[in-house]
């Protein structure tokens, strides 16, 4: 039976809480819309869609915002087998190796162990939901110009979170029965970064084969 990956959180005391959108604003009820019709059974191609009406900013600001919490739930829930040991270098298997930069302590791109670039990466896109010139939360303040390109960045940088969960550590996912959880997660957020065009062809590479199996 598959384990809740709830109750592996709740374990979990490093890891951080989720982001959570105010009830109350335009952005929690375009929230509920997109939860509902991901409940709904629809196709998850179809569910991806950006709803007549509504702004192309606040439905990429909410999903953002929802595959970061989905994503960061799903490696912490193996963070523990993900090790400077086990992962000493930041890779999608032998052929892909991922450098860390930042505009603080990494100015040139760095060598990194997985769990090293993960709690980096997972503090950067913390901070950048969190501030309120990138994702505005107050209504009637407009997206900052570079919105799209702020969010291409994250969501490039969240797929290498399923590239290394994927290849080096899915026996945990299969030994925590966790196997249709992260593909259907990882099938979401596929078709969205599809739908918008949002992440270079180049940086889906390493799934490619198993995408083309799991995503028809
Ligand atoms: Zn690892």
């Amino acid at each position: 039976m598959a384990l809740c990956l709830k109750q592996v959180f709740a374990k979990d005391k490093t890891f951080r809480p989720r982001k959570r959108f105010e009830p109350g604003t335009q952005r929690f009820e375009l929230y509920k819309k997109a939860q509902a019709s991901l409940k709904s059974g629809l196709d998850l191609r179809t569910v991806v869609r950006l709803p007549p009406g509504e702004n192309i900013d606040d439905w990429i600001a909410v999903h953002v915002v929802d595959f970061f919490n989905r994503i960061n739930l799903i490696y912490g829930t193996m963070a523990e087998r993900c090790s400077e040991t086990s992962c000493p270098v930041m890779a999608g298997g032998p052929r892909y190796e991922y450098r860390w930069q930042d505009e603080r302590q990494y100015r040139r791109p760095a060598k990194l162990s997985a769990p090293r670039y993960m709690a980096l990466l997972m503090d950067w896109i913390e901070g950048l939901i969190n501030d309120e010139d990138v994702f505005p939360t107050r209504v009637g303040v407009p997206f900052p110009k570079n919105f799209q390109q702020v969010c291409t960045k994250i969501l490039t940088r969240l797929f290498r979170v399923f590239v290394h969960v994927y290849i080096h550590h899915f026996d945990s996912i299969l030994s925590m029965g966790a196997e249709a959880h992260v593909n259907t997660c990882y099938k979401h957020f596929y078709y969205f970064i599809r739908e918008f065009s949002l992440v270079d062809q180049r940086e889906l590479e390493p799934l490619r084969e198993m995408t083309e199996r799991i995503c028809h």
